[in-house]
């Protein structure tokens, strides 16, 4: 099999099709022009198309889209809306409080309502225009590294044809090694690849741990006679129900073209009881009289979900090695406080781009080069941003009134607050047994309809999730009897709530209990693999093309 893998070679070669790729490999073309040298680009995408697994928000602010391309409304943005105002609740369990101060951060008035797949698939046009090799369907499976051991070579795809025993059937066709002087990955939160390589060079030890929110979205198409197009606000935010104090979370709406907004909730995942459900805050958060109120009649026409990484400047991993850099979202590119990744991302992949561009002159691809990267991004804007929130996360997570007055401290010191830097823990660490779990706001299960208020697999119906059913399982549980003799009796198998595509199922026969896996279902979200409180989950790239198929989100 090895035998017929094939080869190609590339200058440079970016891993994910979001927006800090694409940004960072159009950026690289400018200055290859700019510098009269050919370059070879490609751009790897684990999805059928640029944009189908592209799910955010999504704002925009625009800071690093005017500096890669000025004429941007010219040349064909895709904008739903521009925010036209700021709307900021708090929701206890029946009324809706209109806050009389906007946090600083989240003054969005000017901003681009998005679709971020429609975005990136935008981006993606322009990329290939600007001579980049675009590659949807590829997954990047492993990283090649050089004769060192240590150096980053580039990346082997997935080989496609795979039967759920391993053994390769009659339509197999190997994966491609793709070799490049630099690899960048840019695969968002949690990427599979970025994992690996921090695992086998260390990049994160020296750095707070990473820390998530599990997103989940909708887009709405609301009915003729709605009126949230004539608001003063179409941007909007809350917080408080149903997650209440602890736990870090909120809502969103935002207006989109023709009568649909976009709706979503995130749950942190410093959540500690192993009985909540993100799908069902989601689900509460859309039944609360204030928000039921604006989407009555609609329909939801696309659903998804997604992982932001959101621990901030102090959990931001080495960023550059030998032979490949970090970017966007998977780097933990992130500005918290703002709720906002998609700017900081592409602007860090520019930033690359610049870095990288220096390397290929002086062709030294080693890490001391390649931090050149690192340096400036800390001399950019996005330091500046990313830097006061650096300790927000680790407030949020306080529980009790001392997370506010922690906040509070940090927001008028800049982010420095009380203490700098404040220490995070890792999500897998915060669940507690479930005898000790408080129940929290969860009780009667939340009506669904079929039309606005659905369940997860109609969810995923709703996300055009489709993978070959005849492959290997992509989630890997490595030890299938902790799931029932362990994990179930301390924490009563969380994986089955806080997925939120209906993948894990625990199943009694007989009185034996095992873990059904439905891998279909999956929407590359990756709360799994970071929530598990054994770290027994590991999610690896399905065959290409598998997953969601956003076309709004
Ligand atoms: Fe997300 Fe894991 Fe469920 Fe897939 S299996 S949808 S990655 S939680």
């Amino acid at each position: 099999m090895a035998a017929d893998r094939e080869s190609i070679e590339f200058d440079v070669l970016f891993v994910g099709g979001g927006p800090a790729c694409l940004a960072g490999a159009i950026r690289l073309m400018q200055l290859a022009q700019e510098n009269a040298v050919e370059l070879e680009v490609a751009v790897i995408e684990k999805g059928a198309e640029i944009g189908s697994h592209g799910i955010s928000g999504a704002v925009l602010n625009p800071l690093a889209l005017n500096e890669l391309i000025p004429d941007f409304a010219d040349r064909g943005c895709p904008v739903e809306q521009t925010v036209n105002g700021d709307g900021f609740y708090f929701l206890t369990r029946h009324k809706a409080y209109r806050m009389p101060i906007v946090p600083r951060q989240m003054h969005n008035t000017g901003f681009l309502i998005i679709s971020l797949a429609r975005f990136t698939r935008w981006l993606g046009e322009l990329a290939e225009e600007a001579g980049v090799n675009i590659f949807p369907g590829f997954p990047g499976q492993e990283i090649l590294y050089g004769a060192d051991g240590r150096t980053v070579v580039g990346v082997r795809t997935g080989d496609k044809g795979i039967g759920p025993d391993g053994q390769p059937k009659g339509n197999y066709e190997p994966g491609i090694d793709i070799h490049a002087k630099v690899t960048v990955l840019g695969e968002g939160a949690r990427g599979s690849l970025t994992k690996a390589l921090d695992e086998k060079r260390g990049l994160s030890h020296s750095h707070m741990p990473q820390v998530y929110e599990t997103g989940i979205k909708e887009v709405i198409q609301l009915p003729e006679n709605s009126d949230f197009s004539s608001r003063a606000e179409n941007d909007i935010h809350t917080l408080g129900y149903p997650l209440g104090f602890d736990v870090p979370g909120g809502g969103f709406i935002y207006q989109m073209k023709d009568n649909r907004i976009a709706l979503g909730y995130l749950t942190a995942l410093c959540y500690d009881d192993p009985g909540l459900d993100p799908y069902d805050m989601f689900m509460r958060f859309k039944r609360h009289p204030f928000v039921a109120e604006i989407i009555t009649g609609g329909k939801v026409i696309e659903q998804g979900a997604r992982t932001v990484s959101t621990g901030g400047y102090y959990s931001m991993p080495q960023l550059a090695t030998d032979g490949a850099v970090l970017i966007g979202g998977g780097a933990g590119i992130h500005n918290t406080p703002a709720l906002k990744g998609i700017h900081v991302g592409m602007k860090s992949g520019m930033l690359a781009a610049e870095a990288i561009m220096a390397a290929l002159q002086e062709e030294d691809y080693t890490r001391a080069t390649l931090d050149r990267y690192a340096a400036l991004l800390e001399a950019s804007w996005v330091k500046t941003e990313i830097y006061e929130g650096r300790n927000v996360a680790a407030a949020l997570s306080r529980r009790g009134f001392g997370k506010w007055i922690h906040l509070g401290a940090q927001y008028v010191t800049k982010g420095r607050g009380f203490q700098d830097p404040m220490a995070l823990e890792a999500d897998w660490q915060t669940l507690r047994p479930a005898g000790a779990r408080r129940d929290g706001d969860q009780g009667a299960k939340i009506e669904t309809d079929g039309t606005l208020y659905v369940d997860k697999l109609t969810g995923v119906y709703l996300s055009k999730t489709m993978h070959r059913e005849d492959q290997p399982c992509h989630l890997v549980v490595h030890d299938l009897d902790l799931c029932v003799n362990t994990c179930y009796p301390k924490f009563g198998s969380p994986c089955t709530r806080f997925c939120p595509a209906k993948v894990y199922e625990l199943e009694e026969d007989a009185g034996k209990r095992s873990l059904k896996i439905n891998p279909s279902n999956c929407l590359h979200c990756k709360t799994c693999d970071i929530k598990d409180p054994y770290r027994n989950i590991t999610w690896v790239c399905p065959e290409g093309e598998g997953g969601p198929g956003y076309t709004m989100a």
